[in-house]
């Protein structure tokens, strides 16, 4: 069931055969019977439908639809968390889903030229949405982001950032600035939201983070030095955590989980065998 990004393409909705990502908001419908995407046959109600082909898991296509998050669903559907959704789908399933949701978002987001103000058009060559007066083009957007752990002997840096609806901690995080690498920004967050430097910068891995359009690149560093302090803005607590005293730490399925699973790991490896 490997994972396709496909080129947008608008189809006619009795061509799409395949699953329907049809998303308000941060919602995607599914079917309430067993929480399976829906497919053309659950829309039938739905009026000239917008229909995007985005991607391909395996065999299967997804498709973007756009619906208001007002509108009622018949009783055979429901909303469901687009992250849960994501979550539970599994990694080629869910990145067709997250790519769709992306895909659906471009195409609302684009509809008019950002230069001369006439309506673009998906270019079926290139998948973008184009200018046919200026020609010119807006492809699907995308930004990069780091997060990363920091360590220090047996301790690992852990945040609460004011924005989350929870007492939960996590790894230092943000957007990637126009001009910098990815490990420039890995010094300036540190220094920027808990004044600390870094030194061994090594990659960790990626995720793909349709929250929206965020690519998100995972590190580990090691501390260098300076007194940690949240910045009181964004981050309004910090410290340093040993892995048997974590506060509330994400959820499994996003990587600042996996970084942080990772370093319990290595540090009861260590502990094992000292
Ligand atoms: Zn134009």
């Amino acid at each position: 069931m490997k994972f396709i990004p496909e080129k947008a393409r608008i189809l006619e909705p009795g061509q799409a055969e395949g699953c329907w990502v049809v998303a308000a908001g941060r919602s995607i419908a599914v079917r309430n019977a067993d929480g399976t995407l829906p497919h053309r046959e659950d829309f039938e109600w739905l009026e000239r439908p917008e229909v995007v082909l985005a991607s391909r898991a395996g065999e299967k296509c997804f498709y973007a639809v756009e619906i208001p998050g007002d509108i009622k669903l018949p009783e055979h559907l429901r909303f469901e968390d687009l992250r849960q959704c994501i979550h539970t789908l599994g990694k080629d399933c869910g990145a067709a889903v997250a790519r769709a949701i992306e895909i659906g978002h471009w195409n609302k987001e684009h509809r008019f030229c950002g230069v001369c103000g006439k309506p673009t058009e998906i270019c079926d060559a290139s998948g973008a949405r184009v200018c046919p007066s200026c020609h010119t083009e807006y492809f699907p957007r995308l930004s990069p982001a780091i997060i990363v752990r920091v360590t220090h002997g047996d301790k690992i840096l852990l945040a609460h950032n004011r924005g989350f609806n929870s007492a939960r901690y996590s790894c230092i995080a943000g957007f990637v600035e126009s001009g910098e690498t990815f490990e420039d920004c890995v010094h300036r967050e540190t220094a920027e939201e808990v004044n600390i430097l870094v030194k061994n910068i090594r990659y960790f891995g990626s995720q793909s983070w349709p929250f929206p359009h965020t690519l998100i690149a995972g590190f580990t560093a090691e501390y260098a030095g300076g007194e940690l302090c949240p910045d009181g803005g964004e981050i309004d607590d910090a410290g340093w955590f040993t892995a048997d005293s974590l506060p509330e730490i994400p959820p499994c399925g996003s990587i600042s989980r996996e970084l942080i699973d990772d370093f319990i790991t290595k540090t009861s490896l260590k502990f094992a065998r000292a």
